[in-house]
């Protein structure tokens, strides 16, 4: 596996990792809910350019991943709000990560310098999220780091607007909703 994503995309995709599980009012549908879907979220994310090893306890890579990824919300959440971290929560991952470094050329004779990691044991398949998530938290700029403002919905997005204003995962949906709702609060006072 290898990571191949600049800063920005890499913490976007982070971001994407723990929009994995997706809470708007009464429903959730969470994308990590077996292994397959994992190694095809990884797959799909840029932060896993190859398939993973087979081998291992699809469930126990699913547990594994669901559990880094509340960890890492938890992380970011005090981050954005500038309380301190405990860096151990995600130490505890970083340590069991094993990578080479590698030249590696694509066919239109592009190089690229990548970092390719093990991927024997769960911790290991899901250490570029590990990497990329240690990265956001180090490095990110907090100020485009949102998350929705929509209390029922749990995404997070990048802020890329000049005025670093955006408020809502999308504007169809949780910010149609709150127009909605500040319209009949006017309508009917309470
Ligand atoms: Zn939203």
């Amino acid at each position: 596996m290898a990571a191949r994503l600049g800063m920005t995309s890499a913490h976007e995709a982070v971001l994407g990792f723990l929009n994995t599980i997706v809470r708007q009012g009464e429903k959730t549908v969470d994308l990590l809910a077996t292994g397959e879907a994992v190694v095809r979220w990884l797959e799909q994310s840029g932060l896993a350019a190859t398939p993973v090893a087979t081998g291992m306890e699809p469930e126990e890579l699913s547990r594994e991943a669901r559990l880094l990824r509340e960890r890492v919300r938890e992380l970011i959440c005090r981050r954005r709000v500038g309380i301190a971290i405990e860096v151990s929560v995600l130490n505890e991952y970083l340590a069991g990560g094993n990578y080479r470094i590698e030249l590696s050329g694509d066919d239109e004779g592009e190089l690229r310098v990548v970092r390719r990691f093990s991927s024997d044991t769960p911790r290991q398949v899901l250490m570029a999220v590990a990497v990329a998530a240690a990265d956001l938290l180090a490095r990110g700029d907090f100020r485009v780091i949102r998350k929705c403002e929509n209390v029922d919905c749990s995404l997070w997005f990048y802020d890329r607007t000049k005025s670093h204003r955006r408020r809502w995962c999308e504007m169809a949906l949780c910010g149609n909703r709150h127009k909605v709702t500040q319209f009949r609060m006017r309508g009917n006072p309470e």
